[in-house]
């Protein structure tokens, strides 16, 4: 089982109840959803101490428990000042295990890692559908820096991305694009414990990008960011991939530092959603912050839960697609802090979260537009009209 390689942290759970927290809706958004005490980090540890000593199987029962966890970080943050367990990489392993010992999996989870292998993308576009969002532009075949939306920015964001893309240009980057040679980074099988395809895949795709000559990778998606970064290194087993990975808050703070664009001012109160992969997993919480402070105008207020506190949006862990319920409250409960403080824009960057955030706020009935950061600096370099700062504006897409 893959949870022996684990068994040291599993046993250090002293069931502190750090990663629990006070009330439902304090930390953990599995527990808010479920209510469970197995539906905690230290709930998961018991469970996997019980799997470690024989006096519990894995079976269907405990499915909601392992795959409706949210992999937020949130425990593993508070974890840190207890005994430092990482809770993500054993929930993981527990779902390998699942799937390993062929114990069913929920159905779309299943579905999202086989709609990878089949059609390269999650949402089973063909090429011409999911290079959409690019038309118009122009990128530079072989430049050495490839710009990697991944598959929710390509499918459901084909405005931001586009914007997105001007503004890099604009700044100076040569980019270069996949086209219909991109598909999806491969997250959805680790997510959903469904290994048997993954190094191969992550093999195949590092070849890809180096016989085009790739130097280094720009993403505005963090689970891509994580998974060039993180994930392939750890399946091919090497340090690091010899392919620089950046997300795109990295770039935008490098634009403001380096002065790449001049700003005029947006006279707007935004807030910002911290993104779980990028906060709690990378420590990346300056650099957006940096970039809304460059933006004259801006009044920047921050939510009561911020950075390594922040709550999570309802997309993380494939729960969006296994447990769209479960999802759609965790984002109402995250869309009240926004309302608190009384901002006009609900910043964040990433594609998941903008489009958990953004079914907050048609759940709230709220007026207001999800940003990604990267759309307000276009306002403010001239590059995009101001319009699409206002809530009755519609996206084309
Ligand atoms: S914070 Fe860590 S040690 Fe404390 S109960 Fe949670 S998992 Fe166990
Ligand atoms: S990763 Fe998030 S959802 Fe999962 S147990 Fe930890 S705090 Fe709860």
């Amino acid at each position: 089982m893959r949870i022996e390689e684990y068994k040291d942290m599993i046993y250090a759970c002293g069931r502190c109840e750090f990663c629990r927290g006070i009330d439902y809706n304090d930390r953990c958004p599995e527990i808010f959803t479920q209510y469970w005490e197995s539906s905690t980090a230290r709930g998961r540890m018991a469970i996997a101490r019980g799997i470690l000593e024989g006096k519990l199987e894995y079976s269907e029962d405990l499915a909601e428990r392992i795959f409706g966890c949210f992999m937020c970080g949130r425990c593993r943050e508070e974890c840190k000042k207890a005994a430092q367990i990482d809770v993500i990489e054993i929930t993981k392993a527990m779902r390998q295990d699942f799937v390993e010992q062929g114990i069913k999996i929920p159905e779309e989870g299943a579905n999202m890692a086989n709609t990878v292998t089949s059609s390269g993308n999650i949402f089973a576009d063909p090429p011409k559908v999911h290079n959409k969002w690019a038309e118009g532009l122009e990128f530079i075949e072989g430049s050495g820096t490839l710009f990697y939306p991944g598959c929710l920015a390509s499918h459901r964001f084909k405005e931001k991305t586009n914007i997105l893309v001007r503004l890099l240009q604009a700044a100076g980057y040569d980019l270069d694009f996949l086209g219909d040679d991109q598909t999806c980074c491969g997250t959805p099988y680790w997510v959903t414990g469904k290994m048997e395809n993954a190094e191969d895949y992550a093999k195949a795709y590092l070849k890809k990008l180096q016989d085009r000559g790739v130097k280094e990778i720009i993403t505005p998606c963090p689970s891509c960011f994580r998974a060039f970064d993180e994930e392939y290194p750890h399946l091919l087993g090497i340090e690091k991939l010899p392919i620089k990975i950046r997300h795109t808050s990295e770039v935008l703070e490098e634009i403001v530092i380096k002065k790449k664009l001049k700003f005029k001012p947006v006279n707007k109160k935004v807030s910002y959603h911290d993104p779980c992969e990028i906060g709690r997993y990378r420590d990346i919480y300056d650099p957006p912050r940096k970039v809304l402070e460059a933006i004259p105008g801006v009044e920047f207020i921050e939510m009561s839960r911020n950075r390594e506190q922040a709550f999570c949006c309802g997309g993380g862990g494939g729960c969006k697609i296994m447990y769209p319920d479960h999802s759609q409250k965790v984002s109402d409960e995250r869309i009240k802090d926004f309302i608190e403080t009384g901002a006009d824009i609900i910043s964040t960057i990433c594609p998941a979260c903008e489009m958990n955030l953004i079914h907050g706020t048609y759940a709230a009935d709220l007026d207001t537009r999800v940003l990604d950061i990267a759309e307000i600096m276009a306002v403010s370099a001239g590059i995009v009209d101001p319009e699409i700062l206002e809530p009755d504006y519609f996206p084309e897409d």
